[in-house]
């Protein structure tokens, strides 16, 4: 049978770039926007709680984009995509809002980003957010398998693991503990290196 060609899906925050919102958090020194997808599970009453501490702040969308424009790509993941664009196809699969990526696709090369949008009033507060599809990050390896790809998944987190398990291969990236002992059934790399060598050996065909 002729194998299918590999497209990698990858999550954005933790595994290209720094989470957003707790460098926005630091900035601030406002502790409760410390908290992610890694201490709530529940994407939607994260966003709510984040929402509410940005109002209670008076903390508008140009607010964080100065933060974000100040952030960098963790160390070698511009080299790691650059590699990647040489093997195979791939898109950052993110929870994140097209609003707030803009200067961080610039820094890794604009790469294909599927993600989110906010919701701004005409003062710029950010008064709610649109997902594009619920489970957008499955649904996307839904589809990629529909156009008969075989699909490999990376992230670092809870909201990663539904698309980790409707890929044929599931990679966590620096995971907190609490992700490692919840989901033992996907490999743990805490470098690009790591993920290189396994991205390598299944592109070479060893199936
Ligand atoms: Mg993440």
């Amino acid at each position: 049978m002729q194998q299918r060609i590999k497209f990698l899906v990858m999550d954005l925050e933790g595994v290209l770039v720094p989470e957003v919102w707790i460098a926005f958090a630091e900035k601030t020194g406002i502790k409760e926007l410390r908290l992610t997808t890694r201490d709530i599970a529940d994407y939607d009453q994260l966003m709510r709680h984040r929402l509410r501490v940005l109002k209670e702040n008076s903390l508008k969308l140009a607010d964080i984009q100065e933060v974000i424009a100040g952030m960098e790509p963790l160390p070698g993941a511009n080299e790691y995509l650059q590699w990647l664009r040489q093997k195979c196809q791939f898109a950052i699969l993110s929870d994140t809002f097209y609003e707030f990526a803009a200067p961080l696709m610039r820094k890794l090369h604009h790469p294909t980003l599927l993600c989110n949008s906010l919701v701004c009033d005409d003062q710029d507060n950010i008064i709610d957010y649109k997902m594009r599809q619920l489970d957008g990050k499955r649904h996307a390896v839904l589809a990629l398998k529909q156009l008969n790809y075989e699909v490999m998944a990376m992230g670092d987190s809870f909201n990663d693991i539904a698309m980790l398990r409707e890929a044929e291969l599931g990679i966590l990236f620096r995971p907190s503990e609490l992700v490692i002992k919840q989901y033992p059934e996907f490999q743990v790399c805490t470098e690009y290196q790591q993920v290189m060598e396994i991205i390598e050996k299944e592109i070479s065909g060893n199936n």
